[in-house]
């Protein structure tokens, strides 16, 4: 290939395709960009879940809305209203459908699919790209590869799950009753709960989801995965549709930038996982946004942007308080819950909250448990920055 390009994208999975896709939109002022993958095929590999506040990115993909959810705990179920902030999901398969199709019809982006990097990059002039069928050269690079060895140093917390979508027979599943926590008491070594996203009667998506200081790989989970999935279809039988599974961080510190602005890391471990939830989706592709109108317009990338320090620590004191004490965790999300409206919420989530709602987060959590924590966070918080 030996070709120059203004930008190469290193892995095409979510962050990677969520910028080339913005990109996408210049039409011909789109900068050269070659976005290089590992994997040959786009599957449905998972589920994208978010809160429809402020009209989200990619959210009109979305083909799943509930506007009603439950928070199970000791038996009690809590049913709450979110007509105003649906809870949207979005098969990944649909993001990569739509993502590829938009970067497929602007001949100024490439994506090579099957490749792998397989040297360091570095500059020589421009920066050297090396996979084991060619070399391309670049000005920038946007380096989204995950980390593939993580232990549980690397992260205050992990989120560790694995989901089944199943079908059944009859109807065993109410279509408008998303569960979004159950929590399961048995589980001692972390927060574990259900989650379980029905999208028709008869088919749902059900994950076993833990929160924690270690990380449980899927087969790690799977039994009790099964057992939930029986209490979910009365023990119907089942046949299973889909795997997915995970392992998020949870308050992690981020990869470092390289002092050259060229060359940028992004994704999952560079910033985009909300500490106090795991999840990245919208700040994402918030950040894909930003980053492509920057590089179109200044030449220059973006990198994800910091949180802001209240944010941050809320989020670390919410961490420590369930590292501390797992089995108060379901206490915590269910005060939540109930002491504030589901968008005050739904805004904290997804990183839209005021001052206002930030306050009224914190006043609604159980205040005792939260100041006997502090002497903890401020240890995590130096762990994460580096400090020791
Ligand atoms: C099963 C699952 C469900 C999730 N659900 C949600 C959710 O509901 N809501 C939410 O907000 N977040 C969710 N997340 C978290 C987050 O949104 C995703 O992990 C997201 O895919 C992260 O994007 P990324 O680009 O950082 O990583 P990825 O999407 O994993 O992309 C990285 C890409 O790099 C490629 N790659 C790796 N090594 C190389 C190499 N050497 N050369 C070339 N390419 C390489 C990989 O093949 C991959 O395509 C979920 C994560 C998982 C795993």
């Amino acid at each position: 290939m030996n070709q120059h390009f203004d930008l190469v994208i290193i892995g095409g999975g979510c962050a990677g395709l969520s910028l080339a896709y913005q990109l996408s939109q210049f039409g011909e002022n789109c900068p050269k960009t070659l976005i290089i993958e590992e994997r040959e095929l786009y599957t449905n590999d998972r589920t994208w879940c978010f809160w429809d506040l402020k009209e989200p990115i990619h959210g009109d993909l979305a083909p799943y809305k509930w506007k009603k959810f439950t928070i199970k705990n000791n038996h009690m179920a809590f049913e709450y209203g979110c007509q105003e902030t649906p809870y949207l999901m979005l098969p990944s398969d649909i993001f990569y459908k739509n993502t590829l199709s938009a970067i497929k019809s602007n001949t100024q982006i490439q994506l090579l699919t099957g490749e792998k990097i397989v040297d360091k990059v570095i500059k020589k002039g421009a920066w050297q790209i090396q996979t084991s069928t060619f070399l391309a050269s670049a000005s920038n690079v946007v380096d989204t590869r995950p980390i593939k060895t993580m232990t549980k140093k690397d992260s205050l917390m992990w989120q560790s799950f694995v989901g089944y979508e199943v079908e059944v027979e009859g109807q065993q599943f109410i279509e408008d009753q998303l569960v979004l926590m159950d929590f399961d008491s048995n589980f001692k070594e972390g927060l574990a709960f259900i989650y379980c996203l029905p999208t028709s009667n008869s088919k749902a998506l059900i994950e076993y989801t833990v929160f924690s200081e270690e990380l449980f790989v899927a087969e790690q989970l799977t039994d009790r995965l099964l057992e939930k999935i029986n209490e979910y279809t009365k023990n119907a039988g089942y046949k299973i549709i889909r795997k997915e599974a995970g392992i998020l961080p949870m308050g992690n510190q981020l990869i470092e930038q390289k002092e050259d602005p060229t060359y940028l890391f992004a994704g999952l471990f560079a910033g985009a996982a909300r500490p106090s939830s795991g999840y990245a989706f919208q700040r994402i592709q918030n950040w894909a946004k930003e980053c492509a109108f920057e590089l179109k317009n200044k030449h220059q990338l973006k990198k994800f942007k910091k949180d802001a320090w209240i944010q941050k620590w809320m989020d670390l004191l919410f961490i420590t308080v369930i590292k501390k004490n797992p089995t108060i965790g379901a206490k915590v999300f269910v005060e939540l819950f109930k002491n504030c409206d589901v968008r005050t919420v739904a805004n904290f989530m997804s990183d839209h909250s005021s001052p206002w709602d930030k306050l009224k987060i914190v006043t609604s959590l159980p205040a005792l448990t939260f100041l006997s924590a502090i002497p903890e966070l401020i240890r995590s918080k130096r762990r994460l920055d580096g400090s020791h």
